[in-house]
């Protein structure tokens, strides 16, 4: 059977799963998606943002771009990727009811997530708690996930001042990241809350062969 694993995240819920080398991960959203790997043998080898970066040369990556590991290894490599409207996400890491509570503080919602927003609906919880409940049963701690690669995070920097902004860039219905595992993963991700769309489910599919792209 060519799709192993299929799944229906719900908005702000985060889930886990192991795949194996040389199956494929389809994630598929309108939303913002919070997504980490682990080697499954060795679950401090986690995603590594800055070395997916330094390695090639970059802060966006696409198709036929990779997930390094800390330790240098290919974890995943981008085969197909359907977001044309703008770039994933590199720099940020996970929001989370304290991001929201700081962001709050600072009297900073509505400019920091581009529309109007009031204190009383930052949700109680983020990706930073939905990650950690998803990988709890694995043993993984909290403060061990690492930075994720932010699906659909669409972010402008600025080459000069480096300031960073969100925008209310995102796909359009349908749209998918299609990655090969290189090795025997655990994966998870977190579907965000993202005031942009609201917070939208997110639908996972692990492939044993390419199915479609
Ligand atoms: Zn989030």
């Amino acid at each position: 059977m060519a799709i192993r694993l299929s799944k229906v995240v719900s908005p702000n819920t985060g889930y886990a799963f192991e795949v194996a080398k040389g199956e494929y991960v389809r994630v598929q959203g309108t939303t913002i998606v919070d997504f980490v790997a682990f080697n499954r043998h060795n679950l401090r080898e986690r995603f590594d943002q800055a070395r997916s970066k330094a390695n090639q040369g970059k802060i966006f990556i696409s198709t036929g771009d990779q997930l390094i590991s800390k330790f240098n290894n290919t974890m995943m490599t981008i085969v197909e990727d359907t977001f044309t409207e703008g770039h994933h996400d590199l720099q940020e890491g996970m929001c989370s009811r304290r991001r929201y509570e700081l962001v709050a503080a600072r009297g900073d919602l509505s400019e920091t997530y581009k529309r109007p927003i009031k204190p009383d609906e930052i949700p109680d919880h983020g990706c930073w708690e939905n990650l950690s409940s998803a990988l709890e049963p694995w043993g993984i701690a909290p403060e061990d996930i690492p930075s994720p690669f932010n699906l659909f995070q669409n972010m402008t920097i600025d080459p000069v001042t480096g300031k960073m902004e969100h925008t209310t860039i995102r796909p359009k219905p349908g749209a998918y990241v299609l990655f090969k595992a290189e090795m025997d993963l655990l994966a998870a991700f977190s579907a965000c809350p993202d005031f942009i769309v609201g917070g939208k489910e997110v639908i996972v599919f692990v492939e044993t062969e390419r199915l479609i792209g």
